[in-house]
């Protein structure tokens, strides 16, 4: 039987997963429960519980043999079932083959430089991408991750040969705060950080600048920085509620990092070696 994995969604052309025009690929279910998280309905996979059933407007979801089935076609996209869902999950999710994939990516691919494959989490899917890179390096395009760094990249050379470059996020560096963050000690991330570098794999770190928690941004940013100097882009993000969760906002609050303050991070990290930082 073929490998399959969980494609939340494909966007055909997308300026904002990587350098040029990439087609992305976004997997459902995430190995983190970041609390900032913008779109918590990717982190886990669905439990066929039915509480989103009844609450689609256009009867594009029905239960059959214990689990919930999607109708693409009558959809609406109006986003009912991801607000009625108690479990971080979508049942907007299409199970995959790699061929699959790769067949709508054939569609896009005189158009684009590369792909992108994102989250959740895209490194839980190593098999899945193993058989999907190949196919898309015969098109001669590229292939890079967005990953949060979960994955112990040392023990997958196979499937870092296949990859042209991680995007890796550095949320923070304090193990505490990766706890209370991400529900995760954060230490693999940082390993990755080290190994991705000399493997020449980073493409690029992004962390996000959390308003009222200098101390903490102010250790990420340094550590990030000193650590890539110019090696790779370092993209600092300003924090933003939309679409984050009630005990996220709680903790966080329900403001935007102001551009400023983001900005005095970037020309932090840049006095430090890291000549690529920049807002985004
Ligand atoms: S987004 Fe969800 S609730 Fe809305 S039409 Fe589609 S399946 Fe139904
Ligand atoms: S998407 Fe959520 S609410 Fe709907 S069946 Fe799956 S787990 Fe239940």
């Amino acid at each position: 039987m073929k490998k399959t994995a969980p494609v939340n969604k494909i966007i055909p052309f997308s300026n904002v997963d990587g350098p040029g025009n990439r087609t992305s690929i976004f997997f459902q279910g995430c190995s983190l429960e970041c609390l900032f998280c913008h779109n918590p309905e990717t982190i886990r996979l669905c439990r066929h519980c039915g509480a989103c059933v009844p609450v689609c407007p256009a009867h594009a979801l029905r239960e059959s043999g214990g689990r919930v089935v999607w109708n693409p076609s009558a959809c609406v996209q109006c986003d009912a079932c991801l607000k009625a869902c108690p479990h971080l999950a979508s049942p907007r999710v299409r199970e995959m083959t790699a061929e699959e994939v790769f067949a709508e990516i054939r569609r896009t691919a005189p158009y684009i430089d590369g792909i992108t494959v994102s989250g959740g989490e895209c490194s839980l899917r190593h098999a899945f991408l193993q058989e999907l890179f190949p196919m898309v390096h015969s098109l001669g395009k590229t292939c890079l991750m967005d990953s949060n760094g979960s994955l112990d990249y040392r023990q997958f050379p196979a499937l870092l040969s296949e990859c042209d470059g991680v995007m890796l996020d550095i949320k923070a560096v304090d193990l505490q705060w990766c706890r209370t963050l991400l529900g995760n000690d954060g230490r693999m991330p940082l390993a990755n950080l080290d190994f991705l570098l000399q493997a020449g794999r980073l493409q690029e770190v992004r962390t996000v600048i959390f308003p009222g928690f200098p101390e903490e941004n102010g250790r990420t940013v340094r550590y990030v920085a000193e650590r890539i100097g110019d090696r790779c882009d370092y993209k600092i993000i300003r924090y933003r509620p939309f679409g984050v969760r009630p005990d996220g906002i709680r903790l966080l609050g329900d403001e935007c990092t102001a551009q400023e303050d983001a900005e005095a991070y970037a020309a932090l990290a840049r006095s430090l070696g890291a000549s690529r930082a920049r807002v985004i």
